[in-house]
């Protein structure tokens, strides 16, 4: 095991990682921005270097900055949490050309799988199954483009290769939009994500968001921890997730799951990842693979009681996975809410101090946040500034315990989405479980 890890990120995984570390009896040193000295990551680590100013970009994305700080803190690997640098090839690639381990997938794995119409080629030729459209990238001439779409068929959505976070995707519903809005989505393409390559998609209509977490090991092994569902979103952002996904027969996950540990397997993936569907029907299209953990694991954690992050520094220090998939068993539902800085129905961001801070507790209740009171919401990053996890025996007890949960959760000063959360927790379709992935987006619109 490492004896010393830096942890690349900013925020609750900060604090995440940092805890998993403590457990496993490994040294963490966190690195901060000047606008983040005062979170609760840095004050709780041991060892914390300031990294730059505010910007993200001379702080959280400067790849010399980081390198500079593992070197100075003499670790063995680096973690990269979320967002950030996490996705980005270049810097796992440095990381081990300095010396150390990278704890995620190889940087082949990273370049892959963060070019969807490379990943989605991947996936097909492991055998996946995906969204119907064009066969790698779109071409630009207008005949072929309409010919593709007419074969998909509309609506068809135009999506970015190097695209992410929900941007860089525009729905196309009839022939005469389509030329021009392939030319938009190129453009923004290449100014956002420096690729200006797209591909398209038959624009599924009702789906629902349900993604299968994996971990592999560096022998050969892989196992999957189930599903999530994540169908509650805004903007392509997820709000709510939960696991397991209602009313999905276990059969259907349990086979697209093993489709998922044969596809690491071949692909030679390592680390924790998630390979995000559509499911419509009873089929599934996969999307993308996310190469890193991902906000909404705790779901995951409560029913498997597996250790994601841990996992992840295990695999990264060459460990074997300590459990077969037969021995992943599932118990009880898990729900979490993203606490976001914002104003609940609005959406203006909302940061500034948070005068007070009362988080939720009790049994099957989780919170993790970097908060507290007198905590200063930087206005530099994601407004996302914790998540409330609960599990229960069962859905509609998973449901209650929530509700128990954002009735206690108290938070003066800044504005946040707990009203939010809490009429959806009451909302009777939600109830019902099953809502697609524009479900919440109609409700807001239909809201009083
Ligand atoms: P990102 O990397 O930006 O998150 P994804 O490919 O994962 O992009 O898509 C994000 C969201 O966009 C999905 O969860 C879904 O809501 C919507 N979406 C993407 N592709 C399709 C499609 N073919 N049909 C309908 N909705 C889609």
């Amino acid at each position: 095991m490492f004896k010393k890890i830096l942890i690349a990120n900013r925020g609750e995984i900060a604090l995440r990682i940092q805890r998993a570390c403590r457990e496993l009896g490994v040294k963490a040193v966190v690195v901060y921005s000047e606008a983040d000295r005062e979170a609760k990551y840095v004050k709780l680590a041991e060892e914390a270097v300031c990294i730059g100013p505010a910007a993200s970009a001379q702080s959280y994305l400067s790849m010399p900055s980081i390198i500079a700080a593992a070197e100075v803190t003499d670790v063995q690997a680096i973690h990269p949490g979320y967002g950030f640098l996490s996705e980005n090839a270049d810097f796992a690639e440095r990381v081990e050309k300095s010396g150390f381990q990278f704890i995620g997938p190889t940087p082949e794995s990273i370049r892959i799988m963060g070019d969807k119409v490379a990943a989605k080629q991947a996936m097909i030729k492991a055998g996946v199954p995906c969204v119907p459209g064009s066969e790698g990238e779109l071409s630009s001439d207008p005949v072929q483009m309409r010919k593709v779409a007419k074969m998909v068929g509309y609506p068809v959505i135009i999506k970015a290769a190097g695209g992410g976070g929900g941007r860089g995707m525009r729905v196309v519903y009839d022939e005469e939009s389509l030329v021009q809005a392939v030319q938009t989505t190129k453009t923004e393409a290449g100014a956002a994500f420096g690729n200006a390559a797209v591909y398209m998609e038959k624009y599924l209509q009702n789906p629902r968001h349900i993604e299968i977490q994996i971990l592999a090991d560096q022998h050969k092994n892989a196992i999957y921890l189930g599903e999530r569902d994540c169908s509650m979103q805004r903007r392509h952002q997820k709000v709510i997730e939960e696991a397991p996904a209602p009313h999905i027969p276990r059969k259907l996950i349990e086979k697209i799951g093993e489709r998922c540990v044969a596809a690491c397997k071949r692909i030679n993936y390592r680390g924790a990842g998630t390979f995000e569907f559509l499911y419509e029907n009873g089929e599934f299209y996969f999307i993308e693979m996310n190469t890193r953990v991902q906000v909404e694991h705790p779901v995951t954690e409560y029913i498997t009681h597996v250790d994601i992050v841990q996992q992840q520094i295990r695999i990264a220090a060459g460990e074997k996975l300590s459990l077969t998939q037969k021995q992943v068993e599932f118990k009880g539902h898990a729900i979490e809410c993203r606490i976001n800085a914002e104003d609940p129905f609005k959406f203006t961001p909302s940061p500034g101090r948070i005068t007070t801070w009362h988080a939720p507790g009790g049994p099957g209740v989780r919170v993790d946040s970097h908060a507290y009171t007198n905590y200063m919401v930087p206005p530099y990053y994601d407004s996302m500034i914790g998540k409330i996890i609960v599990h229960g025996d069962s859905r509609e007890h998973a449901l209650a315990r929530m509700r128990t949960a954002l009735s206690e959760m108290v938070v003066e000063g800044i504005s946040t989405n707990v009203a939010l959360h809490r009429e959806v927790m009451n909302d009777p379709q939600f109830i019902q479980g099953g809502t697609n992935i524009h479900y919440l987006e109609a409700w807001l619109k239909k809201r009083p």
